[in-house]
């Protein structure tokens, strides 16, 4: 099985070559890829190391991964979150470990560096299959069942020969696991009304979708992955960011800002 940050990496690189008004975007987001990359790759190789689960036990070591990804900002992020960056570098490390622990238990997404940081952090704590704790999230099927993270994409893949259309998925934003989910339903209020659900397509993504709700007024994007089997949700969802647009200036909010800020 192809490593999961490396297939996200190749996916970003490719598309950041195609020309969607997305190019800046995908470019940056190959690199900080790469330095979540070497975050993850530092939690799994430190000796004598698995995450507890309670990141205020783990903060020394997540904190001392984050400079690398403050580095990598500083150098190809856009001009504010590079100045931030900076900033950072500069801070209290107790000022950090502060904005971890809140993003921890309580995550918004606006807050680029602790979600970025975590991601790798969430994710192999998944792998390791230790459940975070000190969490403050609603829960429910609309939230990731690992870590109760909102979703930030969702996707339609053939998981039995048998499945024309395609199983629905929901990716976490937090630990970037995925759970199964209901196919005509709102990922944000679990409306159902298919006249309260509507979708926008572009013919130039034709693999990528708005799926918007007009009882709770939020959206997410659908990668099909059954029409083009080489997408890569995470990634492809950023490559469609001229879909949000469309969205916004339709009204709709999105569940969950994508790394980029999208
Ligand atoms: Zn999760
Ligand atoms: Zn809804």
């Amino acid at each position: 099985m192809p490593d999961f940050w490396d297939k996200q990496i190749q996916r970003a690189d490719y598309l950041a070559t195609e020309s969607s008004g997305s190019q800046a975007l995908l470019a940056f987001y190959a690199q900080l890829l790469r330095a979540q990359k070497e975050i993850y790759e530092s939690f799994r190789s430190r000796n004598d190391w698995l995450p507890s689960g309670d990141l205020n036990n783990d903060l020394l070591v997540v904190q001392s991964a984050m400079i690398r990804l403050l580095e990598v900002v500083s150098r190809h992020g856009p001009t504010t979150l590079a100045s931030e960056a900076q900033a950072l570098l500069a801070t209290e490390p107790e000022l950090i470990a502060h904005e971890l622990l809140a993003y921890w238990r309580s995550p918004l997404d606006t807050q680029f560096f602790p979600k970025a940081v975590l991601q790798p952090y969430a994710r192999w704590s998944a792998e390791t299959g230790t459940p975070p704790v000190g969490r403050d999230l609603a829960g429910g099927e609309r939230t990731c069942p690992f870590c109760g993270g909102n979703p930030q994409v969702s996707f339609l893949q053939a998981k039995e020969s048998s499945s024309e259309s395609g199983n629905r998925d929901l990716l976490c934003a937090t630990c970037l696991s995925s759970w199964e989910f209901r196919r005509v339903v709102c990922a944000n209020c679990g409306e159902e009304r298919p006249a309260q659900l509507c979708y926008f397509h572009s013919p130039e993504l034709d693999h990528i979708r708005i799926e918007a709700c007009d009882s709770c007024k939020h959206y997410i994007k659908g990668i099909d992955l059954t029409r083009l089997g080489l997408a890569v949700p995470l990634v492809d969802e950023i490559y469609a960011a001229p879909l949000d647009l469309w969205a916004r200036e339709h009204g709709y909010k999105k569940i969950e800002l994508n790394l980029v800020g999208v």
